[in-house]
Order: structure tokens, then sequence, then C-alpha cells
């Protein structure tokens, strides 16, 4: 009984109706292509068992594929000049919490409780790195992270080893998942179109992690100084964790790596390895 929000003509009319204008700097970029909430809504396989957390629902264009699925969904909206819009576009669904928050600033295990959840969102590019990475390392009980981000954005988590884009984003989020791009999306398909092309990307968030590091701080900082300075040779930027180049170099034979190297040709496993022999060294 709920007409589907989107399509070109109905968001209009809603922005009319309620006086809305969209907010460049809040990343507001609305769905109008129903097409593309079905295919989100069947990438993350959420069933009416399903908890979802949505971060930055709109005018509520996609938690309405979510909320016709019967799961419970969370939606975290900045914008208050949104909640009448929401309110009315999407009354009578009862799987359904509205909250006003900066998703950077809501406690989410305060809200969802311990229960396993899916993240599913078309993010707002201005912050979306920093949204997923505070996700990634709340330790929340997240099983998958179904994004809606810039397609550059996307190809750089799912980056491998030797690619020109693998980097520090690449490592951290396949550290704690499986990243695969499931779709690619026009600037068309969002009002105001984009000035980039954007896709989905699907991550699923590993129980177990293939690499465990003894201290996973010291990894990142590794990983950190690995891509510094990309242009230089791990012998050069692993100097930025303050050893002089005699340890750095001895560090690299002892972990079987060529000095010669750059960061952005290491595996998650070479970089544990680096990682473990300074933890065990600061024993
Ligand atoms: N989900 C809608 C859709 O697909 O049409 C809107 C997506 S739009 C790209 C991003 C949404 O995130 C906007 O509604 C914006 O106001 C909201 N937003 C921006 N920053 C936010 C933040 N820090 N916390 C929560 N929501 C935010």
């Amino acid at each position: 009984q709920h007409p589907i929000i989107a399509k070109k003509e109905v968001t209009q009319y809603i922005l009319k109706r309620f006086g809305i204008h969209m907010n460049k700097k809040l990343g507001q970029n609305f769905l109008i292509d129903e097409e593309i909430i079905t295919g989100i809504v069947e990438a993350a396989e959420i069933t009416s068992d399903d908890v979802v957390l949505e971060i930055g629902p709109g005018i509520g264009t996609l938690t309405q594929g979510l909320l016709e699925t019967g799961a419970q969904v969370y939606a975290v909206e900045i914008d208050k000049n949104l909640l009448p819009v929401l309110e009315h576009t999407l009354e009578g669904y009862e799987n359904l919490q509205i909250i006003n928050a900066d998703i950077l600033k809501t406690d989410i295990k305060e809200l969802i409780g311990n229960r396993p959840f899916k993240v599913v969102a078309n993010l707002p590019y201005y912050i979306t790195t920093p949204i997923i990475m505070a996700l990634l390392e709340e330790a929340l009980p997240i099983t998958k992270l179904v994004t809606m981000v810039q397609k550059e954005v996307a190809q750089r988590m799912a980056a491998a080893p030797g690619n020109k884009i693998y980097g520090a984003l690449s490592v951290a989020v396949q550290y704690y998942s499986r990243p695969e791009i499931a779709f690619t999306v026009p600037p068309n398909s969002f009002m105001p179109p984009p000035e980039v092309d954007s896709a989905v990307i699907v991550c699923d968030i590993y129980n177990d992690k293939p690499v465990k590091p003894i201290d996973d701080k010291i990894f990142f900082q590794v990983v950190k100084a690995a891509f510094g300075q990309r242009r230089k040779t791990l012998t050069n930027s692993l100097g930025l964790l303050g050893l002089p180049k005699e340890e750095v170099r001895e560090l690299l034979a002892q972990a079987q790596i060529d000095a010669k190297r750059r960061g952005e040709t290491l595996s998650l496993q070479e970089f544990k390895i680096l990682a473990d022999i300074l933890a065990q060294k600061n024993e």
C-alpha cells in the first residue's frame, strides 16, 4: 500500500511537498532507481530474520526496500529536516526505528544490543572511509556490510597486493572482511547525479580472521608506515616506525622479504610476519 519512493517523479514530489533542498555538504544524493534498491537488498541477502542498520536513510528510499523484507531496521539520519519526511514516507511500517543522529557519534551497541546485524547504506561520500573504518574497528557483531560508495573507493577496498590502488584501506577492509564488488551504478540513478560513478560493495565480515597478528596495533602501525611513502622501498618506508635503517634491514631479512619491495606488494600475511617479529622484540 506504500507507493515506491525510488522514482524520479515521486522523489521530486516529496521534496517539493516538504520544501526540502538537498544538502550537498551532507552527501545527499538520493536513489531514484528501483532496480538498484532491489539489487542492494538482494546483495545483502536480507530476510525477515535480519536486523539491519541503515546509515543515512534520506527520504526513505532504500529503507523502504529493506522494510519490505520484514527485517528489523534501525535507520540513523543526521539531517533533522528529513525526519518529518521519513515519518510520512515510511508511516505504518512497524519494523522501523528512526534515530536522528550522527552515525559517528552513535552508540551502536546500545542501540542494537548484542544481536548480530547487517549494515546496509548508500553512504554519504564525504565520510565513507571514516564510517567504514569505525564500523569495522569497533568489533560490533556485524555479519555483512553492504554499501554504496564511489566506484574508485570500492575498487581500492577490494584491490589485491601488487595492484597500484592497493593501500592501507585495502588492507584494513581485507583484515576484517572479504570484500566483493556486487555491481556498479551510474550517476543518473541518483538525484542529483553525483560527479562520479558508484558501486555497491559487499563485505562479508570474518568470524574467524584468516590473519591473526600477535598485536593488531603493531600490525596497523607497520601497514601505515609501509604505505606512508608509497614510492619508497620498504627499507626506507619502514623507517617511519622509528627504527634505524640497520634494524629495518634486519627485520626484513628475518621476515624473508626483499628489502627493495614496496609496501603495495605485501600481502596481509607478510604484514603479519613483520608485525609479529616487532611484537616479539617488544616483549
Ligand atoms: N538512503 C538514501 C538513498 O539511498 O536515497 C540517501 C542516501 S544519501 C547518499 C546519504 C544520506 O546520509 C543523506 O540522507 C545524509 O543526510 C545522511 N548523512 C550524512 N552524514 C551523516 C552522518 N554523519 N550520520 C548519519 N547520516 C548522515
